[in-house]
């Protein structure tokens, strides 16, 4: 039996003999040798392809190869094509290689002239004669082989046909393994890609410093022109406007005509009701836009968005490449990227509220406790305001308050520096007018009706309160009325928030507390210096501000000087209208006095029994006289009406003065003056008498 294949000596000349008759024996020894030395797919193609051409004598060849996702023919391969090709893909639904993909069946055409109009190829030579034949593996089409032979000679023919078909399996066969090893091989690199970009995402850090790495990685990879990741921020529900968190190549200005092209999309997606807003390119630039929603599962978030812009002609390629697959892979790490940042973002805001509470429960609790220690009140108040500046930073807190005691309205205010008197005028009026606002009981009409009272502010330093940009106001309200103003003021921004109200609002009540502490104490101290029957300032009270004026009149050599009063035979006057009669000329004495003197400068006391007491600072021993006589005439001229009676009495008063005598400390100046009394009653009484000095007559006192 003869082998087929036999190598010994004397059948090898045979078999190289039976290679030549068979022209396809010898293409397939020739592409398996290529196949041994090869391990370059598409080189071993191009190989095959070019052994196409000498064995069934043609011109030129393509091979097209079929994609199922684009649904169209790409030329793989070509050799030897005459003319440029015009496009790279063509669909199945045209030309003779559609067809012929579409019937997968081979087709022979021996004279292209003699084509039906609609299959004419485009690119075509008279008496060019044309084979098409579909490729198929495993029975499944996956493109189409196309030769021409342009010679009008001798054109192809069923022989032809026939060697392509047989030896069409094995091409793409090859071609299916080279298709599959780039598949595999671009799957390895997306995959690469995208769990670089998204470890990009997820690494820690700045979340907006890696999106913008990102951005530049996606766009450097993908061959992109612009990306940028941005959100619709909702105002309300009219409008939203873009907010970008990453980008490359575009900025805020770019972005606006960019998205203005999905307007509807971004209006929808935003759940806006507006038109939105229009947006125009100074120059268009090329390039295709594409946008893409991002999954956010939180449907309150606003919305969140992916633009690319690619050059136009990467375009086609890009769709059969998967390149959308990628980006719409992207896009739901994205999507995931950003509600993590979302909630991270909201953790943190929550955390920030419980922390700032939790401190602002600690100065609450601080002050509390300082409010029933046994410091001064004032104090308490002003430690209080301190730490709470702490909280909310001002540059002066001032509340207004309508003080029961007093019956009057009173503001405290501290500054974070020294004011200046500018500051304060422009603080008085702001307090007023918008106090007047409300409708306040009881009403506040004017500036002068506030008794003003200024802490000094707890920094040391020069410098003084600027211009005021931001101010808040919150109204005291006590029992169902508005009893006062609580004013912060600040000179630098930011501006107050709805957080600094509220917090100020919680701190009203230890204000109020404090501040009504303060009053009672003041008017605790106030009653341990007055005198029951007149009001007037007590002995004690006397005493305490003579020495103060004493020593501050030496500090400064300033004039000091001293009145004693002391109501003539007053004895008499009680055994004559009895002591009760006596208690209310003794007031309406003491109001006549109080009537002349310096308010706020002059000190007028109740020294005891029917003697009174006036301190004058600043004043010599003319000006002490002069006063002195003009007390003691009103008294005289001015009696008591009682039941139709005159009730009149008069004063003798004695004045001492360090404008005339040195005096070592405050008894010697008593002292003196009690002596020029007691010359004054020695003389006839009502009258006035200075003492000046000279030899120490002993004093009534000292009698
Ligand atoms: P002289 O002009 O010398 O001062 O005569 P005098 O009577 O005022 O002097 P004296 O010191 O002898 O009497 C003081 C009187 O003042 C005695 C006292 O009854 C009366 N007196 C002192 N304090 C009060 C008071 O609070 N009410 C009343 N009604 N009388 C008082
Ligand atoms: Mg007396
Ligand atoms: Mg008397």
């Amino acid at each position: 039996m003869k082998k087929i294949f036999d190598f010994s000596p004397e059948n090898y000349g045979s078999f190289v003999y039976e290679k030549k008759k068979n022209p396809m024996l010898f293409f397939f020894d020739r592409i398996f040798e290529k196949a041994v030395e090869t391990r370059n797919l598409e080189e071993y193609l191009a190989y095959m392809l070019s052994e196409i051409l000498v064995l069934v004598q043609a011109d030129y060849a393509s091979v097209l190869i079929f994609s199922p996702i684009e649904k169209n023919l790409r030329v793989f391969l070509s050799t030897g094509h005459p003319g440029q090709l015009s496009s790279q893909t063509m669909s199945i639904d045209e030309g003779i290689s559609g067809h012929v993909f579409r019937s997968g069946r081979p087709l022979l055409i021996t004279d292209v002239t003699q084509f039906p109009e609609n299959l004419k190829p485009r690119i075509w030579n008279p008496g060019e004669s044309f084979i098409s034949c579909p490729l198929k593996t495993s029975g499944r089409k996956t493109g189409v082989i196309n030769l021409s032979r342009f010679s009008d000679v001798i054109p192809f023919g069923n022989y032809e046909k026939k060697i392509v078909s047989s030896i069409q399996g094995h091409l793409a066969s090859v071609l299916e393994k080279q298709r599959l090893t780039e598949d595999v091989w671009h799957k390895n690199w997306q995959l690469e890609l995208l769990s670089r970009l998204n470890r990009l995402l997820h690494a820690p850090g700045d979340f907006t410093k890696n999106l913008n790495k990102f951005c530049v990685q996606m766009a450097n990879e993908l061959e992109l022109l612009e990306i940028a990741v941005f959100r619709m921020s909702r105002e309300n529900e009219y409008s939203a406007s873009p907010e970008i968190i990453g980008s490359h190549n575009l900025d805020e200005n770019s972005l606006e005509p960019a998205i203005a092209e999905f307007k509807n999309e971004l209006i929808r997606s935003s759940g806006i009701k507006n038109e939105f807003p229009a947006f125009s390119y100074g120059e268009k630039p090329s390039g295709l836009l594409h946008l893409f929603h991002l999954p956010i599962k939180d449907k309150k978030q606003d919305p969140h968005f992916l633009l690319i812009r690619l050059h136009k002609e990467y375009h086609e390629r890009k769709a059969w490449n998967g390149f959308f697959s990628q980006v719409k892979t992207l896009v739901l790490d994205l999507g995931i990227a950003v509600e993590r940042e979302l909630m991270i973002r909201r953790i943190h805001h929550d955390q920030e509220i419980l922390l700032d509470s939790a401190y602002q429960n600690g100065i609450y609790l601080e002050i509390s406790k300082e409010l029933t220690s046994t410091l001064d009140p004032r104090l308490v108040l002003k430690k209080a305001f301190e730490k709470f500046n702490k909280l909310i930073g001002y540059s002066s807190v001032s509340i207004l308050l309508f003080d029961q005691l007093s019956t009057s309205y009173k503001a405290i205010i501290q500054p974070e520096y020294k004011l200046s008197e500018e500051y304060l005028e422009i603080l008085k009026k702001s307090l007023t007018s918008v106090f007047s606002e409300f409708p306040a009981d009881p009403v506040l009409k004017n500036t002068d009706e506030i008794d003003i009272e200024i802490f000094n502010p707890h920094h040391d330093s020069k410098k003084q309160i600027g211009k005021i940009t931001h101010v808040l106001y919150i109204p005291i309200i006590l029992e169902n009325k508005i009893r006062g103003l609580i004013h912060l003021a600040r000179e630098n921004s930011p501006d107050f928030s709805p957080r600094d109200f509220e917090t100020t609002s919680q701190f009203t009540g230890i204000f109020l507390t404090s501040i009504k502490n303060a009053m009672i104490h003041q008017k605790t101290e106030k009653l341990a210096f007055t005198d029951p029957l007149t009001g007037l300032y007590n002995h004690r009270f006397f005493q305490e501000t003579l020495l103060e004026e004493f020593l501050r009149a030496k500090r400064y050599s300033k004039p000091l000087s001293l009145m004693i009063l002391d109501v003539d035979h007053f004895k008499k006057f009680n055994d004559h209208w009895g002591h009760l009669i006596g208690d209310k000329v003794l007031i309406h004495a003491s109001s006549l006095f109080q009537k002349s003197l310096r308010e706020k400068i002059d000190v007028l006391a109740r020294y005891g029994g029917e003697e009174f007491a006036i301190v004058l600072p600043e004043t010599s021993i003319h000006g002490g006289e002069l006063f002195a006589e003009r007390v003691r005439s009103i008294l005289e001229k001015t009696p008591l009406m009682y039941d139709e009676n005159e009730l009149k009495i008069t004063v003798s008063i004695g004045v001492s003065s360090t404008s005339v005598t040195t005096f070592e400390k405050p008894s010697e100046m008593i002292e003196a003056a009690d002596i020029a009394l007691y010359q004054a009653k020695e003389n006839g009484r009502n009258q006035v008498r200075t003492y000046l000095g000279g030899a120490r007559a002993s004093s009534r006192r000292a009698k």
